[in-house]
């Protein structure tokens, strides 16, 4: 018997990136469509275009890139929203549009100020307008799970009847339960007459910590489509885990009857990349992707699976693409082994980010005996931030330890101008770095967060440090790496602030 796909529909860069502190810039957003289109992710949910110019870019820069994945832009219910979400998607060999409209009591009386006869109206007028601009619509009653189920019926025939291929139901307030979810998409599916002409879509959220399962329950009741992100980042307590979906997808195959396309060898991958791009750390029992999702410590365990591996484990570290940490790269390797083991990891880099790539790499192999994966996941990371930035850290030279104060020297590139300052601190010599450099690139943010974690073992190990920095209610996060803890510290705290000023 065949089974049936499963569409995965990836919103990491849209409601993702809407995580407070998740912003991305243009490069970051590029080098994650195309790690998501090489997984065999469906549907990229790209951005929201009308959200600002640079929105507008990404999203058609990705729609310009991308060849293999949908490239979907998302666009409230206006005309100006419609129109320009259109241009932006409408490069991409397949372009969709996904249009929202509020359908639930209390969005309606508050937000949109409509009474239900003006709600439909607005459906017809926008479902219309988005598809006949762009072959592919995607509609979404905002707040479904808390709708009267009998205007919801109407409003989704309305959606169907006035052109779009997709219904999607979000629970934006992650309110639903599993039992509840499968309950209104089997209603769905016996209430609207022409329901056969589109396809149902999840979008679940994890505030009570249910995403992935009321996804999975909307699959069991004939949903075909998952609205997911990378680590399930995203507004508040964020999205409904792709990793999670898709591996449960594939462990109980026996149960769920469904397939999807996705490559989950690149699992492993892309989340550290999401994860070092936005910088929020992966817990450590995080379903899939945690640091201990597969390691066995107590003995009876670890006696179990040397005798056979599935005693304890019901997948392989394997099918997430985590192999043993191999020693790749050395001081002898050259431009080619690092370009062909950069393309094993799943980086194909521009000439340019390339050659900063692997001057770094050079530089690291002077330090560092063993290259290994997640060093050059590091520093290419690192070098996609820094090609943009306005700022480069020239030196910096620190005296610190049992003594009173912490001092530091430190010299910045500011737009092709050499700064120099020093600082002291009683606080140590983190305080003195982000004080100098405060003293350089003059800002109000405050410190939200500071954290340095070991990218390998060891003591020679590359340190990433992350910075979190608040502005005017806006939060901005970035990564810096180093085999110094130091240079790293300042590092993330520059590339942090590059990412404010611009
Ligand atoms: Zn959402």
């Amino acid at each position: 018997m065949t089974k049936d796909k499963v569409i995965i529909f990836d919103t990491t860069l849209r409601d993702g990136e809407q995580a407070p502190g998740a912003t991305m810039n243009l490069e970051e957003k590029l080098l994650i469509a195309k790690t998501l289109e090489k997984m065999g992710v469906d549907v990229i949910e790209a951005g929201f275009p009308a959200a600002s110019n640079g929105d507008f870019e990404a999203v058609n820069r990705i729609a310009r890139t991308i060849k293999n994945s949908v490239v979907c832009g998302l666009a409230r219910a206006k005309k100006s929203d419609i129109e320009r979400t259109a241009e932006s998607v409408n490069p991409s060999t397949k372009p969709r549009i996904h249009t929202f409209l509020a359908t639930s009591p209390i969005h309606m009386q508050y937000k949109l100020k409509m009474d239900e006869l003006q709600v439909l109206s607005a459906i017809t007028d926008s479902v219309s307008l988005a598809r006949s601009l762009c072959p592919e619509v995607d509609w979404s009653p905002e707040d479904a799970t808390r709708s009267k189920r009998d205007f919801l019926f109407k409003a989704i025939e309305t959606a169907i009847k006035a052109g779009a291929n997709t219904i999607n139901i979000p629970d934006t307030v992650g309110y639903t339960t599993p039992e509840e979810y499968y309950d209104l998409i089997s209603q769905i599916r016996n209430n609207v007459s022409n329901i056969d002409k589109a396809i149902i879509s999840s979008h679940c959220h994890n505030d009570l910590g249910m995403a992935v399962a009321n996804s999975l329950a909307a699959m069991r009741a004939g949903a075909r489509q998952v609205e997911c992100t990378i680590n399930g980042i995203g507004e508040r307590a964020g999205n409904a885990a792709l990793e999670e979906i898709v591996m449960a997808i594939k462990t109980r195959g026996d149960f769920y009857n469904v397939e999807t396309s996705i490559d989950t060898t690149m699992i492993s991958r892309i989340s550290k990349l999401v994860s070092s791009i936005t910088g929020f750390a992966v817990q450590y029992n995080k379903a899939i992707v945690g640091a201990n999702a597969f390691a066995h410590e107590s003995g009876i365990h670890q006696d179990g699976v040397l005798k056979n591996r599935e005693t304890y484990e019901i997948m392989t570290p394997e099918s997430v693409g985590l192999e043993k940490s191999s020693l790749v790269l050395g001081k002898l390797s050259g431009r080619a082994a690092f370009k062909d083991r950069l393309k094993e990891i799943g980086y194909e880099l521009s000439e340019e980010m390339l050659n900063e790539s692997f001057k770094k790499f050079k530089e690291l192999a002077d330090k560092k005996k063993e290259i290994l994966d997640e060093d050059i996941v590091a520093l290419v990371d690192d070098s996609i931030t820094n090609t943009q930035s306005r700022y480069q850290l020239m030196s910096l030279n620190v005296k610190c330890g049992t003594f009173d104060n912490a001092e530091v020297e430190l010299k910045i590139k500011i737009d092709n101008d050499e700064h120099f300052t020093s600082f002291c601190s009683k606080d140590g010599p983190v305080d003195a770095i982000f004080n100098a450099i405060k003293s350089l690139i003059a800002h109000n943010a405050t410190l939200e967060l500071y954290q340095v974690h070991a990218v390998t073992e060891g003591t020679d190990a590359q340190a990433t440090a992350t910075v979190r920095l608040k502005q005017n209610n806006r939060i901005f996060s970035a990564n810096g790496s180093n085999t110094d803890v130091l240079v790293a510290s300042a590092l993330a705290y520059i590339n942090c602030l590059d990412k404010i000023k611009s």
